[in-house]
């Protein structure tokens, strides 16, 4: 089906048509006419499967024209989706007169005031700072007919719960209200059932599988290896540009710096960072001034990169629910892309959880020629209660050495420091 059978408005499928899509996805096939109905949507869809547009195209195809106050309302959980969003809602108005605006902290309050004051139909802000202008006066909720909730377990897992009640109170009772989320917890349910009136549900792609078109590796390491291992990594990997993931602001600082000492040109994002930093880092990224990003789980949400062609898990994340989202960020919209995991001894319990998570096994690598020292990754014993399951296996493609399937790609624009001659395994070129 085309987004032409959708019943979306002339001005947003020319909009549409400058961005350049074709055809819908799956969750743009669902939500759209799910949201152009007018009635209440938890919808749960991984990040990189176009929920953006899922929910921007029907909410601008639904306004009727420009009022004095905004009548849509997006919440995001952090500063950097509500920018992007925002850009999203602005392509695909292009053809319509709706204003958007995006409201975040860690930026002066001028320009944002300013816009404010031009009037503004649709909304996109992180609770906090919506909080600061609505209790100045500056915005007034009281006519918001389209409310959306982005990423929301993310949302209360930031601890915006009280500061979302306080919106929604706010809005008005007879607005739309759509929930996304990755997954939908229990906690979320609560939310929804003060929030939502007899919503549907549309569940796209299991939350807990990792995108299919990711080839993903674990490569067990001694500790005190890790940076080389990371290092010759990225000398022989043919990529066009690397996510690396820190557990922590301090490790991610100190990983660039390492990686800047040898010769990368390295982007880094966390909160620690000043919005102007973040701002600079993630357009240095996407530009390709920078060829690393070293960032923390902030990245791992939401964030779209085209073309990262590679993630590497620097430490394997905490929650398993974040190895999907890492890994995500490769392998969007059609492309394809690799994700490794330097995996230490004291992982073992973490990596039980995320294959226990994700249904599948993550195939061991190891880099050829590595002088890797020896290490014992047998698991700690299973904790009381949890025994029985055995990762199935599921999904499992067969990983470099053993062929995998994927083409050579050309190799262009990849490869800023590799010899790829000396690889003899899943390391390879970036998409064709
Ligand atoms: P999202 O899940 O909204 O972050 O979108 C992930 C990426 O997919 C973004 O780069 C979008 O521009 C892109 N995208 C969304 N919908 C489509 C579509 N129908 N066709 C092609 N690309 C799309």
């Amino acid at each position: 089906m085309s987004f032409k059978n959708l019943q979306l408005s002339e001005p947003v499928l020319r909009g549409i048509q400058a961005a350049g899509y074709t055809d819908p996805t799956p969750i743009q096939l669902r939500a759209i006419p799910a949201v152009l109905s007018g009635g209440d949507l938890i919808a749960s869809a991984q990040t990189g499967t176009g929920k953006t547009a899922a929910f921007a195209l029907p909410i601008l195809s639904r306004l009727d024209k420009p009022a004095p106050r905004p009548r849509v309302l997006v919440l995001e959980p952090t500063r950097e989706l509500a920018a992007q969003v925002e850009t999203a809602f602005h392509d695909f108005a292009r053809f319509t007169n709706f204003r958007s605006v995006a409201i975040f902290g860690g930026v002066g309050y001028g320009r944002q005031r300013a816009e404010l004051r031009q009037g503004v139909d649709i909304l996109v802000a992180t609770p906090g700072r919506l909080m600061d202008y609505v209790k100045e006066g500056v915005i007034n909720l009281r006519d918001i007919q389209i409310l959306v909730l982005d990423e929301v377990d993310r949302m209360l897992d930031m601890g915006f719960l009280p500061a979302v009640k306080d919106i929604i109170g706010r809005c008005s009772r007879e607005r739309q209200t759509l929930f996304f989320s990755a997954t939908v917890p229990p906690e979320i349910a609560a939310v929804a059932s003060f929030a939502l009136r007899n919503p549907a549900r549309i569940e796209v792609g299991v939350n807990r599988s990792v995108n299919q078109s990711v080839n993903h590796a674990l490569y067990p390491v001694a500790t005190a290896q890790k940076f080389d291992l990371l290092l010759a990594m990225l000398g022989r990997i043919d990529f066009d540009s690397v996510l690396i993931f820190s557990r922590t602001k301090h490790g991610a600082d100190k990983i660039a710096r390492k990686l800047k000492a040898a010769q990368h040109s390295v982007a880094v994002l966390h909160a620690n960072r000043s919005q102007n930093q973040r701002i600079e880092a993630l357009q240095g990224f996407k530009s390709g001034k920078y060829e690393v990003m070293v960032a923390t789980d902030i990245a791992s949400r939401g964030i779209d990169v085209a073309g990262v062609s590679h993630v590497i898990n620097y430490d394997v994340p905490e929650n398993p629910e974040d190895y999907v989202h890492r890994i995500g960020r490769t392998g969007r919209a059609q492309a394809v892309g690799d994700a490794f995991t330097l995996v230490t001894p004291e992982n073992a319990g973490d990596i039980r959880d995320i294959q226990r998570f994700i249904g599948q096994k993550i195939p061991e690598l190891k880099l050829e020629d590595f002088p890797y020292q020896p290490i014992n990754m047998t698991p700690p014993p299973r904790p009381a209660g949890q025994g029985g399951h055995r990762p199935s296996g599921r999904g499992h493609r067969p990983q470099g050495g053993q062929g995998h399937g994927r083409s050579q790609g050309g190799g262009g624009g990849g490869g800023r420091r590799g010899d790829k001659n000396k690889v003899g395994y899943s390391f390879r070129g970036r998409r064709g």
